[in-house]
């Protein structure tokens, strides 16, 4: 008999296969395990680091060989973890205790991500999962374990917790979807099977134990539904919505190199936020026109320490490179709030959101600052540039920026090192009183860029990452558009150029009234491009500021995105 269960649908498709459990359990080998004396288990630490480091290189390999740098870089820190000399010495301090090498590494492993798990930050928590990710794949090696193996037909991949390096290691098309009982969209096997846009549902919790192993199951990623045991008609119904999913990708595939232009002719730019210099590629392919928002502080918060001037250089560099002489917006470090950094040793906050994050540690840091701002004026050479400052609530604070720039600029002369003088200066535009302040601000800036992930937060006085007042986090909020208005207008009077890089860029029915306001660019996560695009095609930009009009009068947030779907449908 069929049985349906709901999760938390992520990445929107339909799947259907039979299930392959993964994240093995591993306790029974190690029970049965019988360790040598201290020096072959030192040696099979060593041996089993160096096997798991040259199949991570492989895997490396292969997926940027195909494009897949995203993945690639999952795989890379994978790789740099199994090798992290501090790794190493706990390893050996734990064989001194255990006498086993695999208990060795998967305490050693257990110890660091207890570090990572206890941070506020949902990102580093994540990071938990990697690090006992790779602790578990060098303990396997010792013990024997294979990976699971996957025969002709695609698989759905479900497991509590599935290690970001099992999926990164099979072909995407051998993996329809994906189902995972804990799991979060911020989950690396989450980020890599939306890389490979597979279908995925998380937070079964308990009712994953329903799922038969080697059983048929239907995966729906839009709604967050598992079809257990599917019978005749279930399944005639889920391959007709495959096939429309089919018929659906065909179309966006097409879409990736046409512009995003109304039917009477207005261009807005598309372009992709990354995290890394490895995202570029990707977002490409998806038909971005360039980075609207490259967040920084990944780079330094994938790094053990403060990476240098030259690393940072390196990093914007390639990313620039990439973009082929479309823009790339480097923001500065955006740490503090949801993104803490341990090596700057802040002290927990009351309020972290409100609290010393962003510009605000970079003015106070000119150690930090200044080497940031040189790395991207010197990586500007490299094509077209531009850095993004966030968090900003006043005009003095972007002054004191554009006198670091400047300063920057006399040290590079002095050093003899090349840079450009091109690269534009704007802010990003995510705190109310920088919106209410956009007529003074824009007589300063380059440009705006509204980043609504703050933006509406502060507005609406509701914290972004609390589920149980998800339900006011609306960015049609009248108080919202209003501000996103004002900063359009401001930008317009003054000649500059004004986007936004916060998610609402990535909702088809948001970017038809922001292209209506007068935003040039919107920057979103890669495969939200082609949907984006495919809506402002679909209109004219008369009719877009009718309705623009319209949604201005109205008086309530739900109201507008009601209004906006029936109009817009
Ligand atoms: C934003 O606040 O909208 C934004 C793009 O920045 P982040 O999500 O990194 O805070
Ligand atoms: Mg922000």
């Amino acid at each position: 008999m069929a049985e349906q269960i709901r999760g938390k649908g992520v990445i929107a498709g339909i799947a259907i296969g039979n299930i392959m459990m993964a994240g093995q359990n591993i306790d029974g080998y190690l029970a049965g395990y019988q360790p040598g004396n201290k020096d072959i288990e030192n040696q099979k630490i060593k041996d089993a680091v160096q096997a798991v480091v040259s199949v991570l290189q492989t895997n490396i390999k292969t997926l940027q060989e195909k494009d897949m740098a995203e993945q690639a870089a999952i795989l890379e820190a994978h790789r740099m973890l199994a090798q992290d000399p501090a790794m190493a010495e706990n390893m050996a301090a734990k064989l001194e205790t255990t006498g086993s090498a695999p208990h060795a590494i998967l305490e050693a492993a257990k110890e660091s991500a207890a570090i990572f798990e206890g941070m506020d930050d949902p990102y580093f928590r994540e990071r938990a999962t990697d690090i006992r990710d790779v602790g578990k794949r060098i303990a396997k090696y010792i013990l024997g374990v294979k990976e699971p193996e996957i025969g002709d037909a695609p698989v759905i991949l479900c497991g509590e917790e599935i290690e970001p390096s099992v999926i990164a290691s099979l072909p995407t098309e051998k993996i329809a979807g994906v189902i995972l009982g804990l799991g979060s969209t911020t989950s690396h096997a989450v980020i890599i099977a939306k890389a490979r846009a597979i279908p995925t549902v998380v937070g079964l919790g308990d009712k994953i134990k329903e799922i038969p192993d080697g059983g048929q199951v239907i995966v729906d990623g839009e709604r967050g539904d598992i079809v257990i045991r599917p019978d005749e008609t279930q399944l005639a119904d889920y391959r007709e919505k495959i096939k429309k999913q089919d018929e659906l990708k065909a179309y966006y595939a097409q879409l990736a190199p046409l512009p995003a232009i109304t039917t009477d002719g207005v261009k807005t730019e598309l372009m992709a936020n990354i995290g890394s210099h490895n995202d570029v590629d990707a977002a490409l392919t998806y038909g971005a026109e360039g980075v609207g928002l490259f967040r920084s502080e990944f780079v330094f918060m994938g790094s053990s320490s403060i990476p240098n001037e030259d690393d940072q250089f390196k990093a914007y560099k390639e990313a620039i490179e990439k973009c082929q002489g479309k823009l790339c917006v480097i923001r500065t470090m955006d740490i503090g709030g949801d993104k803490p950094l341990p090596y700057l040793n802040i002290p927990p906050e009351e309020n972290p959101f409100l609290g010393y994050r962003a510009v605000r540690i970079s003015l106070e840091r000119k150690d930090l600052f200044l080497p940031q701002i040189k790395a991207i004026l010197r990586a500007g050479v490299f094509g077209k540039a531009a850095i993004m400052i966030p968090m900003i609530i006043n005009v003095s604070e972007f002054k004191a920026v554009r006198q670091i720039v400047e300063e920057a600029k006399l040290e590079l002369s002095h050093e003899g090192k090349a840079y450009s003088d091109s690269v534009q200066l704007g802010i990003m535009v995510e705190t109310p009183a920088a919106a209410v302040m956009t007529p003074v601000l824009a007589k300063y800036v380059d440009f705006f860029s509204i980043g609504t992930n703050d933006l509406v937060q502060y507005t609406l006085a509701v914290d972004r990452g609390n589920s149980s007042i998800a339900h006011l986090y609306n960015h049609f909020n009248p108080a919202v558009l209003t501000l996103i208005q004002r900063t359009a207008t401001a930008a317009k009077e003054h000649g500059i150029w004004c986007g936004m890089c916060g998610e609402m860029a990535s909702d088809p029915y948001a970017a038809v009234i922001l292209m209506a306001m007068g935003l040039s660019e919107l920057s979103m996560s890669a495969p939200s491009i082609p949907r984006v695009k495919e809506k402002l095609r679909s209109v004219s930009s008369t009719q877009a500021k009718e309705i623009l009009a319209d949604v201005m009068k109205l008086e309530d947030g739900d109201e507008i995105k009601t209004y906006l779907q029936k109009v817009l449908d």
